[in-house]
């Protein structure tokens, strides 16, 4: 546990939450301020800032548990469908530092718009560029 963080917090039972599902590994519950009704979040009881530092079976338990939860949280709220979705890094606009994954309902007339909508002008990369990125990616993850 990390003294300071939030959701360590709540996993101990010292802030309560709205749990909708829970392991021994994994804990789900409503997000305080929701961007649906039905807005989820997914994480690992250990604390872990980023989703690249948990361990592989831990990713894969919170994994699982956002798929488990997809319908269920869907057909709660009458939802079309849904964003699932980790804010990864500061950079990335993540305020909690506790790996955690969104599942957020969606509606055919919510106004929302896909994650793609979040970035703004893409990058103009020649086939070089991408051969090279796709090449130290695949270097990284061997
Ligand atoms: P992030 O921007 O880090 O990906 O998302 C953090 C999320 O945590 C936000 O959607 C925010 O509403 C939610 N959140 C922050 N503090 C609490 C809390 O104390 N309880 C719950 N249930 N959600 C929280
Ligand atoms: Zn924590």
């Amino acid at each position: 546990m990390s003294e300071d963080c939030i959701f360590c917090q709540i996993v101990a039972g010292e802030i309560p939450s709205r749990t909708v599902y829970e392991t021994d590994d994994v804990l789900a519950f409503l997000d305080a301020n929701p961007l649906a009704p039905g807005h989820t979040l997914v994480i690992p009881k250990a604390h872990h800032e980023h989703v690249q530092d948990m361990p592989n079976d831990l990713a894969s338990d919170v994994f699982a548990a956002m798929q488990r939860l997809v319908d269920p949280i869907e057909s709660a709220v009458d939802a079309d469908g849904s964003t699932v979705a980790f804010n990864n890094g500061e950079a990335a606009g993540q305020e909690v530092p506790h790996t955690h994954g969104h599942v957020v309902p969606r509606f055919e007339d919510d106004g929302s718009r896909p994650i793609h909508s979040i970035f703004g002008e893409r990058p103009d990369l020649d086939d070089d560029e991408l051969d090279d990125i796709a090449a130290t990616i695949a270097d990284g993850a061997e």
